[in-house]
């Protein structure tokens, strides 16, 4: 006898057995409707005897009901087991929609093995061991396939069948290593067929068309191991919820750059594009304002040689050391005095005086920290303001 009869009569909700043990809060049946978990589908929830249920596992070839508290039944009773029908139609739609997903696999990879899947109630994954690269285009054409052999109304069934036969098969997707129940006993296998779509050797629970399984959404994918692609899909509300989720953020994203959901590639791919000249402009204005100010820089005479000094705001330390560079000129010194969080100095030198001697008498004076070599150098975090430090430049 199978383990449990829910995976043969998955649209049983209710029904009667007798106890043949109890230890504490595990139960044990004559047989059981409830589907103990295992192939990457959960347990069964549910009412035994009164009592709900905690968890429902398969152990030593029999299925325990681990009930919630100890019950007041005992062995030989009769007892009615109620299977949560909500929690139980989500599984047996998202575990079809699995095999529609494999199904749909099928039509647009080079090579496919199963890798395994899992049932949430948020989501399904479905992992596949494949060398096709999955991108952005191949998830809308899987969950485009999905949605179509949903409404196609493919019959599903499932039979057991004799090992070498489904071994002889190509078609038939096994995972031997996760699925219990699969071999109903050692020379049999069940599979499941979803009619002209797909083939699998399953265990679980499944609808028996796929309209039944509703709305479908693939949600993304990822690579859990080498060789190995997951793509996660959403069922039923948590589909719903997540399609209205992505059509918000499309409409905002088309009202944002005034434009509507068919052109937004196309809208966004132009702004980002010219976004990226504007930054370019932007940064050649910025160079040539630089320049013009360090140009018009006062001219001090000191100790025999020209220096020039100034300040400017706006521009970081960095850009305004490069432009120093080439804004000295025929004279001997320039000193930048700047100001991005706290005030900053930049000296470029011919050389005969030390830049990194400027920028360290400024250090000593006000804090901070710098450095540099004969020619150039910079400090910055100033503990004063960028005034008081021209100021003393002046004075040097
Ligand atoms: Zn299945």
């Amino acid at each position: 006898m199978p383990l449990s009869l829910a995976p043969s009569n998955p649209e049983v909700r209710a029904f009667e057995a007798t106890v043949t043990s109890v230890d504490e809060r595990s139960v044990v049946l004559d047989e059981t409707y409830f589907y103990p978990e295992g192939g990457g589908q959960p347990a069964d929830r549910g009412v035994l005897g009164g009592v709900e249920l905690a968890h429902v596992y398969a152990e030593d070839g029999v299925v325990v009901h681990e009930l919630a508290e100890t019950p007041d039944f005992d062995v030989g009773d009769d007892v009615t087991g109620v299977v949560d029908d909500d929690y139980r139609t989500y599984c047996m739609r998202a575990h079809t929609a699995s095999h529609v997903l494999y199904g749909a696999a099928r039509h647009i990879f080079d090579d496919l093995g199963y890798g395994g899947f899992d049932i949430t109630e948020e989501k399904v994954r479905v992992d596949f061991e494949t060398s096709t690269d999955v991108d952005d285009a191949a998830l809308v054409e899987l969950e485009r396939l999905v949605n179509r052999a949903v409404w196609d109304s493919r019959e599903v069934s499932w039979e057991e069948i004799p090992v070498a036969e489904a071994r002889e098969r190509d078609e038939i997707a096994f995972n031997v290593k996760t699925e219990t129940g699969v071999f109903a006993d050692a020379d049999e296998v069940r599979v499941v067929t979803v009619d002209g779509w797909d083939w699998g050797a399953c265990g679980g629970t499944h609808v028996s068309n796929t309209i039944e399984i509703g709305p479908v959404e693939v949600l993304g994918r990822s690579n859990p191991g080498e060789g190995l692609t997951r793509v996660e899909l959403a069922v039923g509300p948590s589909a719903i919820d997540h399609r209205a989720e992505l059509q918000t953020a499309a409409y905002d994203a088309a009202r944002a750059l005034g434009t509507n959901l068919e052109a937004l590639g196309d809208v966004a791919a132009e702004t980002v594009e010219s976004r990226a000249a504007l930054e370019d402009e932007l940064a050649d204005l910025k160079a040539e304002t630089l320049a013009t100010r360090l140009a018009n820089f006062e001219t001090l005479e000191r100790d025999g040689g020209t220096w020039k000094v100034g300040s400017v705001a706006g521009f970081e330390a960095n850009d305004v050391g490069e432009a120093a560079k080439d804004a000295r000129g025929e004279a001997d010194v320039l000193v930048a005095v700047g100001d991005s969080n706290a005030p900053f100095v930049v000296v470029a030198s011919a050389g005969d005086v030390s830049a990194g001697d400027i920028v360290g008498d400024v250090t000593d004076e006000f804090g901070g920290s710098g450095g540099g070599g004969p020619t150039f150098a910079q400090g910055g975090g100033l503990g004063t303001t960028a005034d008081e430090v021209l100021a003393f430049l002046h004075e040097y």
